[in-house]
């Protein structure tokens, strides 16, 4: 049979010109419908990593055989494409409902299943509407958003901006919306509380106006929803609009695929040791599948969704927490499925090596320094200030930990905390350690594998507290030191 080029480049997942400017490259004059010599074919599909067995006399079934048996990656993905829930966040000025508008939705529209789930909040959660379910991250705020996508993760495919009735755009809603418009997220205008005296919807369209983005029925294209989170007026109409949405943005992904996705959140339990919540961008995660995530791996050991049912398996975009981490991975990050946990253990390593090589690189580069700088230098040097890295087991320790390093006065050291986050100690913060001559102060939290020896060669100091008051006394020691002329 003749091999025509238009069959020949869908079969090797080329868009068609780019094989006949390949093909004219070796001299020939190559349309759609021309047809292709065996051999130039050969050659084509292996340049393609592609084999292709030419059957001369062979039955249509097996022609069809060996058809398939030269599937594209690329036609396969595609082929296998499904609709995927949207995930949503919702941004919006403080105070103007977010938080309320979350916790409604959830709680009217609960994911029907198994009864005896109980609300657990681990960064996102799914509900269901007219059998058709969306995700949403429930952090308010735009903080983690803005986080997400500073490591250029794009985990949302909608922003539902919350304005205030009687309150209108304020600062943070501008804020919002720039990073959602930045992000190029779809976006949804929640106008909320038009249950309280005072409330101006179209005070609220005319800023939208104000703002190029007028809503629809002021001839803009935002969808505008009027909502009450706290009558839940609207609600229904609003997660309607999202999956209005949705369907014009088409969301896809494949299944079948090896699972990849982000981490949304991570802690350390001390029972089940760290885990994340992640949320599922293409594949399917299984209980079993071997993880890696920048520095950190893991071999999944249990699921949960946001009841704390045990799940086995998750789809795309469904958020699951992931008990069986080597650490806990920052939000954001983006995570894959590897063949098995030794693969991921060894990419996990690479990349610390490869992040030690980069800060031993940063550490030795010659700094140029103004004579200005240098006295500024030596001035701070002389207001000494303690650097410290912190680590807690959830963000509330961090404040409270805060709180106490913050109340101790001195005139002549100053405490400066250069890093916070929750999880276990890491390779990476003894790295950032060394570089900024800073310590590590743990609180509520253990160190990971392998971090004491390398705390000790790069001469990094790593303190572990369990209470409070030790933590206190110990700074304020640690400061002392810092003063001591002997040193
Ligand atoms: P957030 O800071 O944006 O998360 O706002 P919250 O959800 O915490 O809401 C701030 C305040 O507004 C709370 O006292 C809520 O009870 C109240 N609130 C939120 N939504 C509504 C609403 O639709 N109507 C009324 N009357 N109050 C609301």
């Amino acid at each position: 049979p003749p091999i025509i080029v238009r069959d020949f480049a869908a079969a090797l997942g080329l868009k068609p010109f780019k094989l006949i400017s390949e093909l004219n490259q070796q001299g020939g004059f190559a349309s759609m419908n021309s047809t292709i010599e065996e051999a130039v074919a050969v050659a084509v599909a292996e340049k393609h990593n592609f084999i292709l067995e030419i059957k001369h006399r062979g039955e249509p079934a097996e022609k069809k055989a060996a058809a398939q048996e030269e599937v594209d990656p690329e036609e396969e993905e595609k082929r296998n494409l499904q609709p995927r829930p949207p995930v949503v966040c919702i941004l919006g000025h403080v105070d103007h409902g977010k938080t309320s508008l979350l916790d409604r939705i959830r709680s009217a529209n609960v994911v029907s299943g198994e009864a005896g789930g109980i609300t657990q909040h681990i960064g996102a959660y799914q509900v269901e509407r007219s059998g058709r379910k969306i995700t949403f991250l429930d952090t308010p705020g735009h903080a983690a958003f803005t986080k997400m996508r500073a490591r250029g993760a794009h985990v949302t495919d909608v922003a539902v901006l919350v304005v205030a009735a009687d309150d209108g755009f304020m600062p943070q809603t501008d804020e919002a919306l720039k990073h959602a418009q930045e992000a190029g997220v779809a976006l949804i205008v929640a106008i909320n509380k038009i249950d309280v005296k005072g409330a101006n919807i179209d005070q609220v369209k005319t800023q939208m106006q104000q703002r190029n983005i007028a809503a629809e029925d002021w001839g803009g294209e935002t969808i505008t929803v009027p909502v009450s989170a706290l009558k839940g007026e609207g609600v229904d109409t609003l997660l309607e609009m999202i999956l209005l949405q949705a369907d014009m943005l088409e969301l896809q992904a494949n299944p079948k695929a090896e699972a990849s996705g982000l981490i949304v959140e991570s802690e350390i339990d001390f029972g089940r040791g760290p885990m994340a919540t992640v949320i599922v961008q293409r594949g399917t995660l299984k209980v079993g599948d071997a993880l890696v995530c920048g520095t950190h791996f893991a071999r999944v050991r249990a699921m949960f969704d946001d009841q704390g049912r045990n799940i086995k398996e998750a789809p795309p975009s469904t958020p699951v927490r992931v008990i069986g981490w080597s650490g806990t991975p920052d939000s954001g990050a983006t995570f894959r499925a590897v063949k098995n946990a030794r693969e991921a253990e060894n990419l996990a390593e690479e990349e610390q090596l490869r992040l030690r090589q980069v800060a031993t690189r940063a550490a030795a580069a010659p700094k140029e320094v103004s004579v200005d700088q240098l006295f500024a230098n030596i001035a701070a040097t002389q207001a000494r200030t303690l650097k410290v890295i912190l680590k807690t087991d959830v963000f509330g320790s961090t404040e409270a930990v805060r709180n106490v390093l913050e109340g101790i006065k001195s005139d002549k050291v100053s405490v400066d905390i250069i890093a916070n986050e929750v999880g276990l100690v890491t390779k990476n913060d003894v790295l950032m350690a060394s570089a900024a001559k800073a310590v590590v102060i743990g609180f509520h939290t253990k160190l990971e594998n392998g971090v004491t020896s390398m705390a000790k060669h790069h001469g990094v100091r790593i303190e572990t507290f369990e209470l409070i008051y030790e933590l206190g006394d110990k700074v304020r020691e640690m400061m002392a030191d810092l003063l001591d002329p002997d040193l």
